[in-house]
């Protein structure tokens, strides 16, 4: 459970366990509101999303079988991991249009691991345009986080979905039928 029914409870101090929040919802706090509430609310919409079979592919096509296999701990999925002198999460997108919420949700990786002991690097993975971004938790970034955690809390318990504001991705989006089409 999130609540510990304490109001100086923050998520920052919450034990790993209580750490229920996805990665795939720190970033669509960045993306929209209303679909972080979608997503939270009915989940299984997404498998059946464009977007999604179209990184499935990415996932397919670009890397080899020895790099691949994702990668559960507790609440969050990881690409892939290669282990050296220090641990490297690997974070495959499809394009870099919304980097900043791609940097979070690996940036959340590496807090959530921090959390547990582990001490890893991230790279993120834009195969179509042969980039690679690279990143490292800072006390900054930490501070970010459990600004963008407490955010996910204060979304996913409204009793209705935020107002959908127009974005450009919308036409691409799961839940673009409950958002404008009535
Ligand atoms: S259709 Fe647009 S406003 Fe609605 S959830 Fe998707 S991205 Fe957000």
């Amino acid at each position: 459970m999130l609540s510990r029914g304490k109001e100086t409870s923050r998520v920052g101090d919450l034990s790993p366990e209580e750490m229920v929040i996805t990665g795939v919802q720190v970033n669509y706090f960045l993306v929209c509101k209303t679909k972080l509430w979608f997503f939270s609310r009915h989940a299984t919409m997404e498998q059946e999303s464009d977007l999604v079979s179209l990184g499935r592919l990415i996932h397919d096509g670009s890397y080899t079988k020895s790099k691949r296999g994702e990668v559960k701990i507790g609440r969050i999925s990881i690409d892939f991991i290669v282990k050296g002198d220090t641990l490297i999460i690997h974070e495959v997108k499809k394009s870099d249009k919304l980097e900043k919420a791609h940097k979070y949700q690996l940036l959340y990786y590496l807090y959530y691991l921090k959390r547990r002991g582990i001490k890893a690097k991230g790279i993120i993975d834009y195969p179509s345009s042969r980039r690679r971004v690279k990143l490292e938790l800072s006390e900054e970034d930490e501070s970010e986080i459990e600004r963008i955690l407490n955010g996910v809390k204060e979304i996913i318990s409204m009793e209705n979905p935020p107002k959908p504001e127009r974005k450009p991705y919308c036409r691409k989006c799961s839940y673009f039928e409950l958002c404008w089409v009535s």
